[in-house]
């Protein structure tokens, strides 16, 4: 399998220092230093509200919310980021958006940040079904710093699966 398939997508020269970071046995240290808070969103109803209230805040004018909860089967990078290349391709055959949310477990215990991009990401998916520039600028509206933590966030993916394995 390849390491970097959460960066599939990203610049040569950007895979390149990633695994630079790797091999030297940084990338856990710089992401503990960059994202050291995590968050205390543990049921399913507890990020019932974490949604809804971004939702409020954000999306009031969307459809209502339907189920929320973490999903242990669910694969990011199949079902939630896509690989950043092929996303429209990947997605593309989703007919409508659904208002049901679903994050991966592994976001449980995550940095807090991160949580918060993927809920962005699927709160943005109410309105847009693909990932197409509407979509982004949905997701940078709502999180300014979205791309980066997009980012970092598969940095922190390839992390957990290297430490994992
Ligand atoms: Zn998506």
């Amino acid at each position: 399998m390849n390491p970097l398939k959460y960066l599939a997508g990203y610049p040569p020269q950007l895979q390149a220092r990633v695994s630079e970071l790797i091999a030297q046995g940084r990338l856990g240290a710089m992401l503990a230093e960059k994202y050291g808070q995590s968050h205390a969103v543990r049921s399913d109803s507890q990020l019932y509200d974490y949604v809804q209230a971004l939702k409020d805040q954000y999306l009031r004018k969307s459809v209502p919310l339907g189920k929320v909860l973490y999903d242990a089967r669910l694969q990011v990078l199949k079902h939630a980021l896509g690989t950043h290349t092929s996303i429209s391709r990947v997605q593309g055959n989703r007919l409508k958006a659904s208002r049901e949310i679903r994050i991966a477990t592994v976001f449980r215990d995550a940095p807090a940040d991160f949580l918060r991009m993927i809920v962005v990401h699927e709160l943005a998916h109410l309105k847009e079904v693909e990932h197409n520039k509407a979509f982004y600028q949905l997701c940078t509206h709502i999180e300014p710093d979205y791309h980066q933590l997009e980012f970092d966030a598969r940095l922190y993916l390839t992390h957990c699966e290297m430490v994992r394995r």
